[in-house]
C-alpha cells in the first residue's frame, strides 16, 4: 500500500476557512519554523481512506474473532465509545478546580467502588496505564509497607508459568524474583512454597486462575503460608475474566490486585485507546497509594495530597480519564448479575473448545479449565509442523492466532482464550477450523509451512521488526 506521504502532493489542504472578517496579522518571526514540518497534505477523503484502508489490512476485534490467551480480547461496546465523546468529558482539562469537576470525580470514585467491591479489597488507585504498572505499583508499595516496618525483605516469589511483567515489575520495584515450579498438575507446589517462604521474602505474585488457566484451588493454603511468615500476596488481575460475581480475591487472602480495564472491562487495547491497571489494595497498605487519592466528604469529592507514606505519583495526573469512563459505563449497563454471566460464558466458551480440541491438538493439562485453556502443537511436530505454522495457517481462515509459546512450561504452547462475547457459531467455526488444520498438518503439512497465503504481508523476521524498530517516515 502507498504510504501516506508517497500520496501527498504539495498545496493539498483537508480544511477550508472563512474569510477573514478582521485584520490579517503575522505571527512575529521568532514563532515561525525557519523550515516547513515534513508532513504529508492531502485532502479529508484522501485521510479517511487512506487510514480504513490500512485498518482493513490488519486484525482487530470489530473485524473477527481474536482468541489471544492472557489478552482478553473482548468485543469492546459502542456505548462506550459514545459517552466518553461527551463534552462534558472531553472537554475537561486536568488542571480544572476541583469544584468545577465534580461529575468527572464522581464517576471515577464511584467505579473505584465498584472495582473494589468486584474483588472485595479496601481501597484503590485509579493511576496506573497498564497492568504492568499496576504491577510495578504495588509492589513498590510492598516495599514501602516493609521499609516502614523497618524489614529489609529482599525477594517476591514468583510460580514458572507467570507473565514476563512479573518478575521485570519485581526487579523494578527494588526486590528480586525467586522462582517455584509447578506441580505436575499445573498448579502452585505447597510443599515447595513452605520451604522457600521465609522472613526474607517479602511475598508471592501469583495469577489466578493462572496462566494455563487452571484455578489454584489451594489459594486458603497458598495464603496462610504467605502471610505465616509476615509476607504479602499479590494478585496478577489479568485473569479477572474468570472471576467476575464468582469469586472475590479478597476472600482468597490477596492484598493487593490489579485491573486490566483494557481486558476485563472492554476498553480498548492499544489503537483504540491507552490501557489503565488500577490498583485495589487492603487497608494495611492504604497509606503507601500513590498520590493524589480520590475522596468523598459531605458529598464532595476532592483529592487528598497529605500522605506521608505515600509512594508518589505513577502516572501524569489522575490515569487515563476517558479509559475510565469507558469501563464505568460497561460496569453500569451489565450490572452485577451481567458480570456474573460474562465470567460464566468465557468459562463455557473456553471449556467447549478445548474439549472440541483435545483429540486433535495435545491436551497437557486434562483439568477442566476456566477463562482459557492451554493445548500443545507437540503432536503435529512428528509432520515437521509447529506450533507457529498452525497459528499462521489460522491466519488464512480470518481468524487471529491464539498466543503461543506461552506459558513458557509448555513446549509448543498455544493458548485460547475465546472471551464471552463470541456467538456459538463463531466459537465453532473456529473449532472446525482448528480441526481442519490438524488435518491439513497431517496431509499437506507445506502448506502450514508456508502460510500465511492470504494476508497482505507473508512471514515477517519478527527479530529483525524489533531490533529494527523503524517508526517514522523519512525521505
Ligand atoms: C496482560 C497481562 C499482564 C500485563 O498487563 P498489561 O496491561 O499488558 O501491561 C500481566 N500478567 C498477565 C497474566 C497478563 O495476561
Amino acid at each position: 500500500m502507498e504510504l501516506i506521504f508517497e500520496r501527498s502532493r504539495p498545496g493539498r489542504k483537508g480544511f477550508s476557512l472563512p474569510r477573514l472578517d478582521v485584520p490579517e496579522s503575522e505571527l512575529p518571526s521568532k514563532y515561525r519554523r525557519k523550515t516547513p514540518a515534513e508532513l504529508p497534505e492531502l485532502s479529508e477523503p484522501e485521510v479517511v481512506r487512506h487510514f480504513i484502508n490500512l485498518s482493513i489490512l490488519n486484525h482487530h476485534v470489530d473485524k473477527g474473532f481474536y482468541p489471544l490467551g492472557s489478552c482478553t480480547m473482548k468485543y469492546n461496546p459502542k456505548i462506550n465509545e459514545e459517552t466518553a465523546r461527551y463534552p462534558g468529558f472531553t472537554q475537561l482539562h486536568p488542571l480544572q478546580p476541583e469544584r468545577t469537576v465534580q461529575g468527572a470525580l464522581q464517576l471515577m470514585y464511584e467505579l473505584g467502588e465498584y472495582l473494589k467491591k468486584i474483588v472485595n479489597l479496601d481501597a484503590i488507585t485509579l493511576q496506573p496505564a497498564a497492568g504492568a504498572q499496576g504491577e510495578f505499583t504495588a509492589i513498590s508499595m510492598f516495599k514501602a509497607y516493609f521499609n516502614k516496618k523497618g524489614e529489609r525483605r529482599k525477594y517476591i516469589l514468583i510460580p514458572d508459568s507467570a507473565h514476563g511483567t512479573n518478575p521485570a515489575s519485581v526487579n523494578f520495584s527494588g526486590f528480586k524474583p525467586l522462582t517455584i515450579n509447578s506441580d505436575d498438575q499445573g498448579l502452585v507446589d505447597i510443599k515447595k512454597l513452605a520451604q522457600v517462604m521465609n522472613e526474607e521474602v517479602a511475598g508471592l505474585m501469583l495469577t489466578n486462575p493462572n496462566t494455563l488457566g487452571l484455578f489454584e484451588k489451594n489459594i486458603k493454603t497458598i495464603s496462610e503460608i504467605v502471610h505465616s511468615k509476615g509476607g504479602l500476596l499479590y494478585l496478577d488481575g489479568a485473569n479477572l475474566n474468570a472471576l467476575l460475581g464468582l469469586a472475590r480475591p479478597g476472600d482468597m487472602g490477596f492484598d493487593a490486585v490489579h485491573f486490566n480495564l483494557h481486558k476485563t472491562f472492554s476498553t480498548p487495547h492499544g489503537g483504540g485507546g491507552p490501557g489503565s491497571g488500577p490498583v485495589a489494595v487492603r487497608k494495611i497498605l492504604e497509606p503507601f497509594l500513590p498520590v493524589p487519592v480520590l475522596r468523598k466528604e459531605n458529598g464532595k469529592f476532592y483529592f487528598d495530597y497529605e500522605r506521608p507514606d505515600s509512594i508518589g505519583k505513577v502516572h501524569s495526573f489522575y490515569g487515563n480519564f476517558l479509559i475510565f469512563v469507558r469501563a464505568y459505563t460497561y460496569i453500569r449497563i451489565i450490572g452485577e448479575e451481567g458480570l456474573q454471566s460474562v465470567s460464566r460464558a468465557a468459562i463455557l466458551n473456553a471449556n467447549y473448545i478445548i474439549q472440541s480440541l483435545k483429540d486433535y491438538y495435545h491436551l497437557p493439562y486434562p483439568e477442566f479449565c476456566m477463562h482459557e485453556g492451554v493445548l500443545s502443537g507437540k503432536n503435529l511436530k512428528e509432520y515437521g509442523v509447529r506450533t507457529l505454522d498452525v497459528a499462521k495457517r489460522l491466519l488464512d481462515y480470518g481468524f487471529h492466532a491464539p498466543t503461543i509459546y506461552f506459558p513458557l512450561i509448555v513446549s509448543e504452547a498455544l493458548m485460547i482464550e475465546p472471551t464471552d462475547t463470541e456467538s456459538l457459531q463463531t466459537i465453532e467455526e473456529f473449532i472446525e477450523t482448528m480441526i481442519k488444520i490438524a488435518k491439513e498438518a497431517k496431509e499437506n503439512p507445506e502448506i502450514l509451512k508456508s502460510a500465511p497465503h492470504k494476508t497482505p504481508v507473508r512471514r515477517l523476521d519478527e527479530v529483525k521488526a524489533a531490533k529494527e524498530l523503524k517508526l517514522r517516515w523519512q525521505k
